[in-house]
């Protein structure tokens, strides 16, 4: 593989040479028939990834691990949050209980390419269905494991499963939610059938099991073991619904081959990560972050992965950095602003192993990333992420001997490789516009959108030329090709005739010392059009109306008085997807 020895180097080879250049990056991965070309246009436009090549993304996962001298390793951590259970298992434990699960599954009828639903909280039974699938062509769908009924009855019907998989309760803090009604008021919902449930039964309430319907977990992971079934790389490993934040959630399709070569590329290029390295996200693994990096990156590359039930608990995040020694933690602004709040003493969070902090999946103001930095006294980076792409399309490299003092950017990072963003302006003179990206995107990204039992060109994301990918998230792009981030492109204010972005005045605010987390939203304005809105969730207990009007004035002197910031409502939580993200338009109708 090639140490690309500056930032350049290596996105020019991705951009300019990008045959040789994924080909060198396919050499992560262990193809039974090796990949001879990178990337091919498919007849329906959108483009397949090492085409015709052959894998097993679980076998790259797992077993070639054990084959390689791993099989001692822990695979897998986890820890919950609700129950205090732990549990650790090995590369090789994992083998077997995989291989063993995956028997399981075919022993249902499960075959390549039936889609099995799985709603399960995060835990190290998940990782083995998702992987058991992997292993035997089925592709799994995971969704989250709190949904309530007529949501998950919608999941079903749009994936047809044939098998769900369930744990028996799911927990919201520390309160057991049984599974059962939620799954009987699902399929009583879905006009779809799925042939069988399975239940895996958890001791703080466990589940009745329906004969003739339900399967119990831990029975079918004795099952005669299964080994890998060698798939086209253009195979689909998982459908994944988007969080809704841009519109109705849609069922993104990743591949077996460009996934797999796109995690392993990133977790020794962005995050600085290999075998024997431990990898530790706060996410869900309902969600894309938990998809990539609590399962498929950290095993793809012989790392440790420690996942987590129930998150927002920094006592527990901290305990389990330091406890396995993690090298990487990945997670969000939300609970950085939550250890904020909580930490008393500003040398707790410095750990020894710990080498490098990431956030993403919603803006972080520069004011939180440096709190963090001097709290971890470690470099702490944000990156831009979608659903869609799997991995991030901006980033800071840690794989690369980087020229620049990685310990005080605040921006989104520039490109990762395959990654061509290009700013579309809404009047020509401006420098910044929805951020579009050219086509074909690199490997890992959607295969596809899911419609209809079959995966189809995402064309609602693309723009009128057919040449980009719209990512509806508006930004500019610096000299230095460092991207800046200014929110999803529906948050964009216009106070008579002239555009902010609500991330721009939000920065301003949240640099407030009294400010705990904040959103703006753009309300009518019988004479300008729009005006914001600011929602101040404060720190402490404090005088409303002065602070509302040092905001006022703080926003006048940053960004100008013709942005009117005059209304600050305090509040005392913002409302969020299920994923943490704020959901503006909710406070529009509060
Ligand atoms: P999702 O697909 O639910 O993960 O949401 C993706 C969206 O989250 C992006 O389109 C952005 O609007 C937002 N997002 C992700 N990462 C960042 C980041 N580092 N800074 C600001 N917004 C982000």
């Amino acid at each position: 593989m090639i140490p690309w020895a500056t930032y350049e180097a290596m996105h020019g080879a991705s951009i300019n040479q990008p045959e040789a250049f994924w080909l060198d990056a396919a050499r992560r991965i262990t193809w039974k028939q090796a990949p001879v070309t990178a990337c091919q246009p498919r007849a329906d436009g959108w483009h397949d990834w090492f085409p015709d090549a052959t894998l097993n993304t679980c076998y790259n996962a797992v077993d070639r691990h054990v084959e390689g001298g791993l099989g001692e390793q822990a695979a897998l951590i986890w820890y919950s949050c609700a129950t205090k259970e732990r549990q650790a298992v090995t590369y090789r434990e994992l083998q077997g209980r995989v291989a063993g699960f995956s028997g399981g599954l075919r022993s249902l009828g499960v075959k390549k390419g039936d889609r099995v639903l799985i709603a399960m909280p995060t835990m190290i039974e998940t990782a083995i269905a998702m992987l058991a699938c992997a292993r035997i062509g089925a592709v799994h769908v995971v969704v989250f494991g709190g949904y309530a009924g007529p949501e998950l009855g919608r999941r079903i019907d749009d994936v047809t499963p044939k098998v769900v998989i369930v744990a028996s309760c799911s927990f919201q803090r520390q309160t057991a939610i049984p599974s059962a009604p939620v799954l009987h008021e699902a399929l009583a919902g879905a006009t779809y059938r799925p042939q069988a449930c399975i239940i895996l039964q958890r001791a703080a309430c466990p589940a009745p099991l329906l004969p003739g319907r339900d399967h119990d977990f831990h029975l079918l992971e004795q099952s005669a073991p299964v080994e890998p079934l060698m798939l086209r790389s253009e195979d689909p490993l998982y459908i994944l619904h988007t969080s809704g934040t841009a519109g109705a959630a849609k069922g993104i399709v990743r591949d077996n081959g460009g996934h797999a070569v796109a995690l392993a590329l990133s977790m020794a290029l962005i995050y600085g990560c290999g075998t024997g390295d431990t990898f530790f996200t706060t996410s869900d693994l309902g969600w894309v972050v938990g998809h990539s990096y609590g399962v498929y990156a950290p095993l793809l590359s012989g790392c440790t992965s420690v996942i987590m039930e129930g998150g927002e608990n920094t006592a527990s995040i901290r305990a389990l950095c330091l406890e396995h020694a993690v090298t990487c933690l990945f997670t969000t602004p939300t609970q950085v602003r939550l250890m904020r709040q909580e930490s008393r003493n500003p040398a707790e969070g410095v750990m020894s192993t710990l080498a490098r902090v990431f956030v993403a999946g919603e803006y972080a103001d520069p004011t939180l990333l440096d709190w963090a930095r001097s709290y971890f006294q470690r470099p702490v980076v944000n990156h831009w992420w979608q659903t869609e792409t799997g991995w991030s399309i901006t980033a800071h490299f840690f794989g690369i001997p980087e020229p620049e003092p990685i310990t005080l950017v605040n921006d989104i990072g520039r490109p990762a490789p395959g990654f061509r963003p290009v700013i579309v302006p809404s009047t020509p003179d401006e420098p910044c516009g929805e951020i579009v990206l050219a086509l074909p995107l690199p490997p890992g990204c959607l295969a596809g959108v899911w419609k209809d039992k079959a995966f189809h060109v995402p064309v609602g994301y693309l723009d009128d030329s057919g040449k980009y990918y719209r990512t509806f998230d508006e930004g500019m792009i610096d000299a230095g090709y460092a991207v800046h981030m200014l929110g999803r492109s529906d948050d964009v204010i216009k106070v008579a005739g002239r555009r902010i972005s609500g991330v721009q005045i939000e920065k301003i605010i949240a640099a407030h010392p009294a400010v705990h987390a904040c959103a703006v939203v753009a309300v009518p304005d019988e004479l300008r059009g729009q005006r914001p809105v600011a929602y101040v969730v404060p720190a402490f207990v404090l005088d409303c109306a002065s602070v509302s009007k040092e905001i006022s004035r703080h926003v006048d002197h940053a960004l100008g008085r013709w942005v009117g910031l005059r209304e600050i409502r305090f509040v005392d939580r913002l409302p969020t997807t299920r994923s943490g993200k704020i959901t503006r338009k909710k406070l529009l109708v509060s």
